[in-house]
């Protein structure tokens, strides 16, 4: 069902290919001097950045290593550095600003909440109000919703857990069940329960920590994809407009090029 699929990279891809491009022509460094580093709740992320097609940007891999929230965890342990006891800074925003609608992407159902959010805004020419589409949010492994844009019914599905994946691709294939937009996420509870998260023992914790980011979510002014200035610039300076000739070309991927091993 490769066709289906949205061309758009995963965030990784694009933080990486931002990296080696915008973000070198900012620092006005030589790309090939920068060491993109990811941290991920996501083993597979691994594989992804090694994945050949992955070097648009033209200076070695877009992200030259990923490591796992689990692998960051424990080197903090390793140094005998405990976070909890370190003074609360904000974040460097080398590249400016997040949106909530970025935050939840982690959380299964989250990814179509902020497109929703902003196909509303495309469809009726206003912001819906941000939390009009909580009607996909949940741990269920599979999630079915209908919602109005305008005169439009929109007809959605989201799955966690390859198992459910698979159950509700058979769904399509068979006829039984037609969608518009659908959302699949590997593990289970999204990337909230990621396989590269710290692990403890008898818990799982996707559920509490997809809480967590709705929370930063709805404590964000910004909620909209659409209103995040720091993209907008980004387009202004440098990806020209969506799907122009450069924002196809580092943001956007060709899934039939990929050599996928059982
Ligand atoms: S759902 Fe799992 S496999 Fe998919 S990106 Fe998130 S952590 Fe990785």
């Amino acid at each position: 069902m490769t066709p289906n699929l949205s061309t758009a990279k995963s965030p990784q891809q694009m933080f990486g290919a931002v990296a080696k491009s915008y973000y070198a022509n900012i620092l006005d460094v030589d790309p090939k001097n920068i060491f993109s580093v990811s941290i991920m709740p996501c083993t597979a992320k691994k594989a992804e950045c090694a994945i050949p097609t992955m070097n648009d940007a033209g200076a070695g891999q877009d992200v030259d290593l990923s490591i796992t929230t689990r692998e960051l965890d424990i080197a903090l342990k390793s140094e005998l550095i405990n976070p909890l006891a370190l003074e609360e800074e904000e974040f460097d925003q080398p590249l400016g600003v997040g949106t909530g609608a970025a935050v939840i992407f982690g959380a299964t159902g989250g990814v179509m909440e902020a497109a929703l959010r902003t196909a509303a805004y495309v469809v009726e020419g206003k912001n819906p109000k941000p939390d009009a589409f909580k009607v996909v949010r949940g741990l269920d492994g599979i999630k079915e919703a209908e919602v109005k844009l305008g005169d439009t019914t929109v007809k959605a599905a989201i799955a966690s857990g390859l198992g459910n994946a698979r159950k509700l691709i058979e769904k399509v294939r068979s006829g039984e069940a037609e969608y518009d937009f659908v959302e699949i996420m590997a593990c289970p509870g999204g990337c909230a329960g990621g396989g590269g998260q710290p692990i403890r023992d008898g818990e799982e914790l996707a559920g509490e920590r997809g809480e967590i980011l709705y929370a930063i979510d709805e404590n964000n002014p910004l909620r909209f994809s659409h209103e995040n200035p720091s993209v907008t610039k980004a387009y202004a300076d440098y990806f020209v407009k969506p799907l122009s000739h450069v924002s196809h070309k580092l943001l956007h991927t060709d899934h039939d090029a990929w050599q996928v091993h059982d």
